[in-house]
C-alpha cells in the first residue's frame, strides 16, 4: 500500500510523530481533508482538532490545538501549537479547562475575550472527545 511520511512537531515538545502513513484525515480552515500519498502541494492552517492516522492496516488519533500543515506529494508537515497522543493528555487538566472557558463564556461580559475563551472552549473538547469522555 502507498505512504506518505507524516512529521509533527510542536514548539514545547519538538517531533512527536514520524511515520510513514495511509493517510491523514484532519480539519482545517478549509474543511475537513484526507490526505492521501501523491497529494497535490498544500499550504494550510489546521483547526483544534484531533487528527486521524491510517497507518499498517490500523488507526492512531492524535490531538492537534492548531498550526500549520505543509503537504508535498512524498510528506505532510505538520508544525502544531500544540500536539498529543491520547496517552499523553491528563483528562482532569482538560475538565478543569473546560469549565473554566464554558464559566467565562456563560458570563459574557466585556472583560471577557470571546474568540479566547472559545478557542480555549474547542481545544478542551477535542481533549476530552481523544479520551471519550462525554461533555455537556
Ligand atoms: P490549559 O489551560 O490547561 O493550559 P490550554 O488548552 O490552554 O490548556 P495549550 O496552550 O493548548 O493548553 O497547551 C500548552 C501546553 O500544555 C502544550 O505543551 C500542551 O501539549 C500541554 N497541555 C495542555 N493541556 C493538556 C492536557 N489536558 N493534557 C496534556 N497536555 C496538555
Amino acid at each position: 500500500m502507498a505512504t506518505i511520511l507524516l512529521e509533527i512537531a510542536t514548539p514545547d515538545k519538538g517531533e512527536i510523530y514520524k511515520n510513514d502513513i495511509n493517510m491523514l484525515i484532519t480539519r482545517s480552515i478549509c474543511g475537513e481533508l484526507g490526505i492521501l500519498p501523491k497529494h497535490a502541494n498544500l499550504l494550510t492552517a489546521l483547526l483544534p482538532n484531533v487528527m486521524r492516522i491510517k497507518e499498517n492496516g490500523g488507526e492512531v488519533q492524535i490531538f492537534v490545538s492548531g498550526g500549520f500543515m505543509e503537504v508535498t506529494p512524498e510528506k505532510i508537515t505538520i508544525l502544531a501549537d500544540a500536539a498529543e497522543k491520547p496517552d499523553d493528555i491528563d483528562v482532569e487538566r482538560a475538565k478543569s479547562a473546560f469549565q473554566r472557558a464554558s464559566e467565562r463564556l456563560a458570563k459574557k461580559n466585556d472583560d471577557i475575550d470571546i474568540d479566547r475563551a472559545e478557542a480555549a472552549l474547542a481545544r478542551a473538547k477535542a481533549r476530552l472527545l481523544v479520551k471519550g469522555v462525554p461533555i455537556g
